[in-house]
């Protein structure tokens, strides 16, 4: 079976990739050692070149493997596609994070930060005008040459306020039309089926299957 490597520390994207391989028949594992590596600057402006930079780098930790690298995040209409690339930075850039006396922010603090800062930047915008959408750029590389990238979207709506503690990041403000629920009170598996980082998983797996690879 066909051996992926998936190089993000983050626990929600890991949880969805590990759920595209129960569905996909694939065998996802994260990238051994990757929590002691450093983490490099993203400064590409668009998800692309960052996925694309992450995986040339990471793919060097894991000589001969198929890795990929993951770049995504939330655009808003309202606010011209913020947060955008910044996702998971939103507070932090604009010092909207709590002060923690020097400790590093847990996942979930910086989440609620994120999370807090949308709603007060959606705060006079009613509910027509919240339309939103999930985009990831997935790159895949092996010994620091990008083999192919793959993109996925699903559109939503921002919720006045959060719904469910499922998912991870913004999806308790993530409203998902198809099952009239927020993204963050769907279980792993109808997550993927209609988000963002399973449709670009599987555009992935269809051109994997095309290259030859
Ligand atoms: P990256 O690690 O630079 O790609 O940043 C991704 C950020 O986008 C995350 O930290 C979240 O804030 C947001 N994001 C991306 N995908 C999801 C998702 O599936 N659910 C919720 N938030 C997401």
């Amino acid at each position: 079976m066909r051996e992926l490597v998936i190089a993000s520390t983050n626990r929600g994207k890991l949880r969805d990739f590990a759920a595209a391989a129960s569905v996909d028949g694939v065998v996802v594992r994260p990238l051994p050692g990757m929590d002691a590596i450093i983490a490099p600057e993203e400064t590409a402006p668009a998800f692309e070149g960052n996925a694309r930079d992450k995986a040339v780098y990471y793919s060097a930790f894991a000589p001969g493997a198929l890795v990929i690298a993951d770049d995504s995040g939330l655009e808003v209409d309202a606010l011209e596609g913020a947060p955008g690339v910044r996702s998971a930075r939103y507070a932090a850039d604009a010092g909207a994070t709590p002060a923690t006396a020097g400790a590093a922010l847990s996942p979930a603090q910086i989440d609620a930060a994120n999370n807090r800062l949308l709603l007060l930047n959606l705060d006079e915008v009613p509910q027509q005008r919240r339309s939103a959408r999930y985009r990831c750029v997935l790159a895949l590389a092996r010994d620091g040459e990008v083999l192919l990238t793959a993109e996925g979207t699903v559109e939503g709506r921002i919720l006045l306020a959060p719904q469910g503690s499922g998912g991870f990041g913004y999806d308790p403000l993530f409203h998902l039309p198809e099952l009239d629920r927020s993204m963050a009170e769907v279980g792993l598996e109808a997550k993927h089926e209609f988000s963002h980082r399973g449709r670009a998983f599987r555009a992935l797996l269809q051109k994997l299957i095309l290259i030859g690879t």
